[in-house]
């Protein structure tokens, strides 16, 4: 079996530092790793319009803010395909077959639906669209024989789904399809990366964010004015760090050598840690070298973005190639589809 991967964003904003340590930083590893036959990464404009139908110019407009986001990462056109989900028409032909091996109740159970309905307060009137795009995941993962899907833990009910897609698929209609599975980031900081307010989950949708392509500044503002541990009063009291986003950022992004660099009185985050949960240590000297250590991983990614945004041209000619690709490759997997289910009817015709 061939080792093909497949991963993605909704264009409904710029990309994260939670994209980054979630998902993008393992998909570069993966590129570079040179132990996949392909990589598609999808930019899922078709399914950031099933919650942002009212304002197609939002996803419109970040289309080449997530490229360049991409790039800037290190995600290689060369290397990996990247592509518009909208125009591999054959992924929606793709979805509407598998919407009948799914029940309305299934859908409704999905845990990240779930929450996702309430932040968008769909609970009383829920747009099909919605409720139906971890399908229509299913067919951008299934369209490319995807067997490894790198994402960060809220996706994991979607990669449920596609596997029991998959096995009712090729249960009835013949081995066709194959089950992907998903990987998540070895760091256990990384799998959710919390807001900067504090909330479970850096989100696009929620205004909480670090952005790759923040400047200097804003990403010293967003930090000194970050969510920390709301009992730790004094700096003499006692605080904790398991649920205080400055130390989970530091958990995903610190080394020893930003220790070294930045606060040799610590070796490493242990200690650190430690003092600040025995007492004594105040949220500001924790900020500044939170902010030493992301100055210095998304400094090299905004430069990088900056030479890339000189030619946005550039960008759409790369994505309509990559899009091209990907529809060839969608093409070939609907029709082995149509097969097994026995409706090519014109295939037949000789
Ligand atoms: P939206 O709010 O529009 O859904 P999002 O910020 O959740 O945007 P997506 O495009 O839905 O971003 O997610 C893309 C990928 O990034 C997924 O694999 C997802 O698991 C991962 N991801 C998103 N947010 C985080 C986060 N805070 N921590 C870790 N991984 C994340
Ligand atoms: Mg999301």
């Amino acid at each position: 079996m061939k080792n093909i991967i497949l991963t993605g964003d909704r264009p409904s904003g710029k990309l994260h530092i939670g994209h980054y340590v979630g998902s993008l930083k393992r998909r570069v590893e993966l590129q570079n790793s040179g132990k996949f036959d392909k990589i598609y990464v999808m930019i899922a404009d078709a399914q950031a319009l099933t919650d942002n139908f009212d304002n197609p110019e939002k996803v419109r407009s970040n289309i080449t803010e997530v490229a360049l986001d991409y790039m800037a990462c290190g995600i290689d056109p060369k290397k990996s395909t990247i592509f518009v989900q909208s125009h591999v028409a054959e992924l929606t032909e793709l979805t509407f077959y598998y919407m009948n091996l799914v029940t309305l109740a299934r859908l409704e159970r999905n845990p990240t639906v779930k929450a996702e309905m309430k932040q968008k307060n769909f609970e009383l009137s829920i747009p099909m669209g919605f409720l139906t795009y971890p399908v229509s995941q299913t067919a951008d993962i299934t369209a490319f024989k995807a067997n490894t899907v790198p994402v960060g833990e809220d996706q994991l009910p979607m990669l449920e789904q596609a596997r029991e897609i998959v096995r009712s698929f090729n249960g009835l209609y013949g081995e066709t399809l194959v089950e992907p599975k998903a990987v998540l980031p070895d760091n256990k900081a990384c799998l959710r990366l919390p807001g900067t307010d504090g909330m479970v989950k850096m989100s696009k949708s929620l205004g909480n964010c670090i952005y790759l392509s923040d400047s200097a500044d804003e990403i010293k503002r967003k930090v000194m004015s970050m969510y920390t541990d709301p009992n730790h009063i004094k700096v003499t009291d006692p605080g904790d760090t398991e649920h205080n986003p400055t130390f989970i950022y530091l958990s995903a992004f610190s080394s020893p050598e930003h220790f070294e660099r930045y606060l040799p009185e610590y070796a490493n985050l242990d200690e650190l840690k430690a003092h600040y949960e025995r007492g004594g240590l105040g949220d500001m000297k924790v900020k500044k070298f939170l902010n030493a250590v992301m100055q210095e991983v998304l400094e090299p990614i905004r430069l990088r973005r900056e030479e890339l945004a000189k030619d946005i041209p550039a960008v759409w000619d790369m994505l309509y190639e990559g899009s091209e690709v990907a529809r060839k490759v969608a093409a070939q997997t609907l029709a082995e589809v149509k097969k097994s289910m026995r409706i090519d009817y014109f295939a037949d015709r000789n």
